[in-house]
């Protein structure tokens, strides 16, 4: 791995230099490994949330090359044990997390958690609109926050400006900065990292969060309650899986690039929906694959590069935010997209409601309620991957004997079909642990070779859709005559 990784990510800023474990250290002090977080005994399990180096009251932890916490002076933990509490790896309890969240132990047992309201909506600044991943909702909603003085800062993200293969955590206290977080980065970030410096620096921010990462946080605030009051709401992302970092600079080699080439790069660049692109240090733009992001973009890459950690993750909705959002992949009947540039929110708490109505109110939002709309109510295949397969993942592992995270939610019922189509995800992503044959097949599916298989895949799509509208005008019809 070392070729792919020629430096450190982020600036050294909440990283240790030179790559060092503690586990290969050979100080003296001997910490006891039960008290930190999952990482120091299984990083299988870590989600790389940077929970633990965010929340350490001394210091102690940072981060390797690969984004796992290490502690390189051992004599600076106290091995207090607030690591291994808060840590979102090894045990999400959703009962916990939803009296946490929302002040009760009534856990929903489906895909989408609590809702209050869903929306469809937009920014109406037209720049944050554009550069959004979706309809930049997020961008617009913590602007809306910053501008009216709300909060000092947001939590967000960003390609590292000097290392723009990875991307890294920061605060964003003006317009500006909140323009360079814009877009989807599919890839493991350290979020939670960033708490070091909120709470060195006071004040109060709103934070962008991915499900692991609000799962942190809530946990977290039980260790740190001042931590918790410095942060004002929680907007989740929708999450199918984070990137493990080194697909980046697998995905240049296939194109004869190295990251020394790249200025930035875009999971999501020009048009909507858009196309995972580097932007080489000319400003060329320069696409890494043939189709849109998500038909054969995003969608190969989740079978292959998604982390064992994110493989048994069972929020695809970031259940535990004050507001979550999606993309609006509704399509009619010719199986295009109905919304472009839009995305879909979900007020779950009462702060997640008003923030919504403000927003809108104000009008930095443009939203349409769906709520009462059954088409808005879930995302299916999302739904099938992580309200089905990872927790048909997690128990057949679990039977197995491997290290899966602790969950108090049953197992769902499932068909024989269903076990199958489990096997086959994870036999695809058993097979992207080897690197020889991951980058082979990554090469071949974002060649020129694959693309057949992005015409067959768009044919077959807009088949089962003009199959869906004909079944649904027979449903029709059928009820008027009868
Ligand atoms: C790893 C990942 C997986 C996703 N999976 C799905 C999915 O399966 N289905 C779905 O509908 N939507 C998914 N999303 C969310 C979707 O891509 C959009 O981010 C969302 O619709 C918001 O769009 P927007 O235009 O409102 O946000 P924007 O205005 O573009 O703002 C994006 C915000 O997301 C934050 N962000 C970006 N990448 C990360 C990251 N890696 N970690 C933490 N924060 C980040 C940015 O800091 C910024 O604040 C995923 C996003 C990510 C990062």
């Amino acid at each position: 791995m070392a070729d792919f990784f020629p430096s450190l990510p982020l600036n050294g800023k909440y990283f240790h230099t030179p790559f060092n474990h503690y586990n290969t250290m050979t100080e003296p002090v001997k910490l006891d490994l039960s008290k930190l977080s999952i990482a120091f005994t299984d990083r299988s399990l870590c989600a790389r949330s940077g929970t633990c180096v965010g929340l350490c009251p001394t210091g102690a932890i940072e981060l390797d090359d690969e984004l796992y916490p290490v502690i390189p002076d051992p004599s600076k933990c106290t091995e207090c044990g607030m690591c291994a509490r808060a840590c979102p790896g090894g045990e999400v309890d959703y009962e916990d997390l939803t009296e946490k969240t929302f002040g009760h132990r009534n856990d929903l047992d489906n895909f989408d958690g609590h809702i209050q309201e869903t929306y469809v909506a937009h920014s109406t600044d037209e720049q944050l609109r554009l550069s959004g991943a979706g309809g930049g909702v997020i961008t617009a909603l913590l602007w809306d926050l910053l501008k009216h003085g709300e909060v000092d800062g947001c939590i967000v993200t960003r390609m590292n400006p000097e290392k723009p293969w990875m991307g890294e955590p920061f605060i964003a206290r003006t317009y500006e900065e909140l323009l360079t977080s814009q877009g989807s980065k599919y890839s493991t970030i350290p979020l939670n990292a960033v708490w070091q410096e909120v709470r060195e620096k006071g004040g109060k921010y709103a934070y962008a969060a991915l499900p692991c990462q609000a799962h942190g946080f809530r946990k977290a605030v039980a260790e740190d309650p001042e931590l918790g009051k410095q942060i004002h709401s929680i907007v989740g992302l929708f999450c199918g899986g984070a990137l493990e970092p080194y697909l980046v600079p697998e995905l240049l080699k296939t194109k004869g690039l190295h990251t020394d080439d790249i200025k930035d790069f875009q999971f999501r660049g020009g048009e909507w929906p858009g196309q995972i692109r580097a932007i080489l240090k000319d400003g060329t733009p320069r696409p890494l694959h043939y189709s849109n992001y998500k038909d054969g973009g995003y969608n190969y890459f989740i079978g292959l590069y998604m982390p064992k950690r994110c493989t048994t993750c069972l929020d695809g909705s970031c259940e535990f935010s004050d507001l979550s959002v999606s993309d609006a992949w509704t399509r009619d009947t010719q199986g295009k997209y109905i919304f472009k540039n839009r995305s879909r929110v979900i007020a779950r708490t009462d702060l997640g409601v008003s923030m919504l109505h403000r927003a809108i109110e104000r009008g930095t939002l443009v939203g349409e309620d769906v709520t009462k709309d059954p088409n808005y109510r879930t995302q299916k295949m999302q739904t099938q991957r992580k309200g089905l397969n990872a927790p048909l993942r997690v128990a057949r592992w679990k039977e197995k004997g491997i290290a899966v995270p602790i969950y108090d939610r049953p197992t769902p019922q499932a068909s024989a079909k269903e076990k199958r189509t489990e096997r086959m995800v994870s036999a695809c992503l058993a097979m992207g642990q080897t690197k020889w044959l991951r980058y082979r097949i990554i090469k071949f599916l974002t060649g020129r070779g694959a693309i057949p298989l992005i015409w067959l895949r768009q044919g077959l799509k807009k088949r089962k859709y003009a199959k869906r509208a004909k079944a649904a005008a027979r449903a029709k019809a059928a009820t008027k005559t009868s």
